[in-house]
């Protein structure tokens, strides 16, 4: 059999003893705290059926657009990993060799993310003590599927054991949430809550845009054909979602522009878009004009308000169109924040009653507009790196630029954005471990006193993001 898999207690704290020994006294503080995921992408369909999870490929493999990417970029196509497209290319269908295909390719995740979080699922969930390989596979693949197939892998099981104290999943305006509503009724004590995400219905460049508006209209029993109707629908939505314990709402725009126009002007806008006559550049002060309005009903009704800017999407126009999305082909780019966000902050700026969670995948952001705008405006806040940077190296950096203008609470803790259940507790463990490495820097530095590090160290692991999503 192959080498052993081992992790380390002390991993991703920094080499020196002195150092790695205060952060280990940190983190002994915070390792066990329960698990608070306020923003996500598992299936509730899980919880509410808690029917067993298939397979190693369709659990591990499959959804993780992270592992996707890389195996492409090794020439490794999707198909061979059993993935159907448009153009009915031959596609494989053993998940064994599919499997064992992911096991020889594994070498190329070395020093990523995805390797550190499957190795901490093989050895923790799993119990495997020896490393994926080719030599490995089939050891994997047969231990994975038989543990899948027992009680103790159930998915509520797992919620269970993971220590996770609420889920928060993500939604489209359209959803029916009827998972949640079982969920509601089922009398299980697991947490999963709904976020609402409205990109479906605010976004003039989706194909199904209008479709997706007169449909909104039908559920919310308004007359979206026009800009108050349409408007009242959100609100309708959002209080729809609130009924099912969401908390917060959450946009994924290709920029953070806002814009602030006059109700006549957003009218004549709405409707040129709704006719199908925009002008050239509607659709992206739509959106911005979205964000606005969106930030105004958080004011009403207490929802937080995420934004998630910067990502260029199905930027492989190939694999989009053979694949569709969420297949790796996704990029970060360029951001601007301080004059894109101002007439949103204009008018909301200095409300206590209201919060915005800002995400970004351009890291030059963070010290030259997030950490200052976080520092100063009351309703903004700096989530945790996203995607790409949700990474030991990327983490780190996220402190060392953010900390000084920002402190530590304009930051909302951790949140691991996946759809990969089974890696949870490994996203949150690296990111309680990296900020007790920060800390412990500053400790040993003499920026401050362990007591105090220690307070913070429990803030950023679980305090935080209770508060900031009001949990
Ligand atoms: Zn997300």
């Amino acid at each position: 059999m192959g080498r052993s898999l081992h992790l380390h207690p002390q991993r991703f704290f920094p080499a020196d003893p002195q150092v790695r020994s205060i952060a280990a006294r940190l983190y002994a503080a915070v390792e066990d705290l329960p698990i608070v995921s306020p923003h996500g992408h598992t299936d509730p369909r899980w919880f509410s059926g808690n029917e067993p999870f298939e397979d190693a490929v369709s659990l591990l493999l499959w959804p993780d657009h992270y592992l996707l990417r890389m195996l492409m970029s090794q020439g490794v196509p999707l198909e061979s990993l059993g993935f159907r497209s448009a153009d009915a290319a031959p596609v494989a269908t053993d998940r064994r060799r599919i499997w064992r295909l992911f096991a020889e390719h594994y070498r190329a995740f070395r020093a990523t993310p995805s390797r550190l979080w499957l190795d901490h699922v093989f050895a923790t969930v799993f119990g495997f003590e020896v490393r994926l390989s080719p030599e490995t596979a089939d050891h994997y693949f047969d231990t994975i599927n038989a543990a899948l197939a027992t009680p103790e892998y159930l998915p509520r099981a797992l919620y269970e054991r993971f220590g996770i104290e609420v889920l928060a999943t993500t939604e489209g305006a359209l959803d029916a949430l009827e998972h949640h509503a079982a969920l509601a009724k089922s009398g299980w004590k697991g947490r999963i809550i709904p976020t609402f995400r409205p990109d479906d219905v605010v976004d003039p460049d989706r194909a199904d845009f209008v479709a997706n508006v007169l449909r909104l209209g039908e559920l919310a029993h308004e007359d979206t054909s026009s800009w108050h109707g349409y408007l009242a629908a959100l609100a309708n939505r959002r209080a729809f979602f609130r009924t099912l314990g969401a908390t917060a709402t959450d946009h994924g725009h290709p920029t953070a522009r806002t814009a602030d126009l006059s109700p006549l002007k957003a009218q004549e806008l709405f409707d040129r878009i709704i006719a199908s006559k925009r002008q050239p550049g509607d659709a992206e002060v739509f959106r911005a004009q979205m964000l606005t309005e969106m930030a105004q009903m958080s004011c009403d009704d207490g929802m937080v308000m995420q934004l998630h800017a910067g990502a260029w999407r199905n930027h492989n126009e190939i694999l989009f169109n053979r694949f569709g999305r969420d297949k790796g082909g996704d990029f970060p780019t360029q951001t601007d924040f301080t004059a894109a966000l101002k007439p949103l902050l204009d008018r909301f700026g200095s409300r206590r009653d209201f919060l915005l969670i800002l995400f970004t995948l351009d890291e030059s952001t963070y010290s030259r507009e997030l950490a200052p705008l976080a520092g100063h405006y009351p309703c903004l806040k700096l989530g945790p790196p996203w995607w790409f940077h949700d990474a030991p190296e990327a983490m780190l950096r996220f402190r060392r630029q953010s900390t000084e203008s920002a402190g530590f609470y304009n930051t909302v803790g951790f949140n691991d954005d996946t759809r990969a259940f089974f890696s949870i507790p490994a996203r949150h463990d690296l990111a309680r471990r990296i900020d007790c490495a920060y800390l412990a820097e500053l400790v040993a530095t003499h920026r401050l006193d362990e007591d105090e590090a220690g307070e913070v160290a429990v803030e950023l692991a679980y305090r935080l993001a209770k508060s900031a999503y009001r949990l």
